[in-house]
């Protein structure tokens, strides 16, 4: 099997996990929760985002958060934007990275936005505009690019419409986001080598919603064909209140655990992630989505009295 001798994972939990949560996390407990996710080793953290408050109260405090944590050399925290006040709510709370999303769906994109997913990534100029005004670096997630619920196959040149929509404003870090959880390995295989052919100068993110367990070996698909970034969400928490369903994001712990044992380097550490994981067990008091966290590590097997 071929795999990459390392790869770079997202941690995603503290934005697509909590912002579906009903208990809200005080910024006292995100803040510890982010300091220890820096500790466990990673370099990219989603920390929040700039929806508004009203639409999404679980981040209505992202930009204290921000303000909280300060800048952390060599670590890239970065938020989730709607539109230009995003940018502006980056600029003034210290955010140096943002990401922008778009559905590839054409017609849920029809319906709530009246506009194709092309033109409303063309009407992204202005974001990118301000950004880099201002030293903020912007990236851009197509969701859905595998398939939806409402239409099923996503169509190849619909998704390679969005990705040079967004080469067009200037954004050339892309996630290929499968929110729906419908994504399935061969066709992950095939779309990753394809954007990756056509587009060299991009940069590809991969996020995967493990709603019907396919997770895992998407992301191992992606792997085998060259990818190296994922988003991944300790405790597995998340879902997608667009999406019948929708169950979070794949466990950080499983994805680390599985690269451990695999021999790809992540430079996380999965215990000091588990450990996060039962924290935020806690704080949301319920069951969380992963199987590492059940089971322990493999080995930890080793030498254990049985
Ligand atoms: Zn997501």
């Amino acid at each position: 099997m071929k795999l990459p001798s390392s790869v770079t994972l997202c941690e995603v939990g503290l934005r697509d996990g909590l912002q579906n949560e009903k208990t809200l996390l005080s910024t006292d407990e995100k803040v510890e929760l982010l300091r220890g996710l820096i500790d466990a080793g990673y370099r990219v953290i989603e920390v929040g985002s700039f929806m508004h408050p009203k639409a999404v109260p679980q981040m209505a405090d992202t930009d204290e958060v921000y303000r909280r944590i300060g800048a952390v050399p060599g670590v890239e925290l970065r938020a989730l934007i709607p539109n230009l006040r995003g940018v502006q709510r980056a600029v003034d709370c210290g955010c140096k990275k943002v990401k922008l999303n778009v559905s590839a769906s054409r017609m849920h994109n029809l319906k709530n936005l009246n506009m194709t997913p092309e033109q409303s990534v063309a009407g992204f100029a202005g974001c990118v505009e301000a950004a880099s005004a201002n030293g903020i670096a912007i990236s851009g997630s197509i969701s859905m690019p595998f398939a939806s619920p409402w239409e099923g196959r996503t169509p190849v040149e619909d998704v390679d419409a969005i990705i040079e929509a967004y080469l067009k404003v200037g954004i050339r870090e892309i996630s290929l986001s499968d929110a729906s959880g419908m994504a399935v390995p061969n066709q992950v295989s095939e779309l990753c080598a394809h954007v990756q052919e056509k587009y060299p100068e991009a940069s590809w993110w991969l996020h995967f919603h493990n709603t019907r367990g396919m997770a895992m070996a998407n992301i191992l698909a992606a792997m085998e064909v060259g990818m190296t970034q994922f988003d991944s969400s300790f405790g597995g928490l998340g879902g997608c209140p667009f999406v019948p369903g929708a169950a979070g994001n794949i466990s950080s712990e499983d994805v680390i655990h599985m690269c451990d044992e695999m021999g790809v380097e992540t430079g996380v550490d999965v215990v000091k992630v588990m450990a996060l994981s039962r924290r935020l067990r806690d704080l949301l008091d319920h069951n969380l989505e992963s199987y590492v966290l059940r089971a322990g590590r493999s080995s930890d097997l080793i030498g254990s009295k049985s």
